[in-house]
């Protein structure tokens, strides 16, 4: 990613935590600014966010890894350090680059800043599974 545009992101999300450590809620400026950067894609981690969706995997070896429920037996899996999501969208649009990144790795992003990911620990084994595209 373009250091410059990391260096943005990594303050917006610093806007953010502020925002909602302040009042529960993201001011309409912030609002303003994840939509001019991320477009329809930051309505639709809001709305996962809403839902909360995010989950944060840990494994006893260390492991780490964001989960996004999308229903009761589907997920994508979002790895810590890297714009990676096992999403469609990631493929046809990260790649692309016609989109910065997916719903749900800004979804996560946005838990993280938020403090609103539900922490669960998980088997290695199963860790491993999931990042195999098992759906387990
Ligand atoms: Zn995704």
């Amino acid at each position: 990613m373009d250091p410059i545009l990391e260096a943005t992101l990594i303050e917006m999300m610093n806007v953010v935590r502020s925002d909602y450590e302040r009042q529960k809620k993201l001011s309409d400026g912030t609002l303003s600014m994840l939509s001019f950067l991320f477009d329809f894609t930051a309505v639709q981690a809001l709305d996962l966010i809403d839902h909360r969706c995010v989950s944060h995997i840990t494994s006893p070896s260390g492991r780490e890894l964001y989960k996004v429920q999308k229903n009761t037996t589907e997920f994508h899996i979002c790895l810590k350090n890297s714009n990676y999501c096992t999403c469609p969208s990631f493929v046809f649009h990260v790649l692309k680059k016609d989109q910065l990144m997916c719903k749900h790795k800004l979804a996560v992003m946005l838990s993280i800043a938020m403090n609103l990911c539900k922490e669960v620990q998980y088997a290695d084994e199963t860790v491993t599974l999931m990042l195999m595209g098992e759906n387990s």
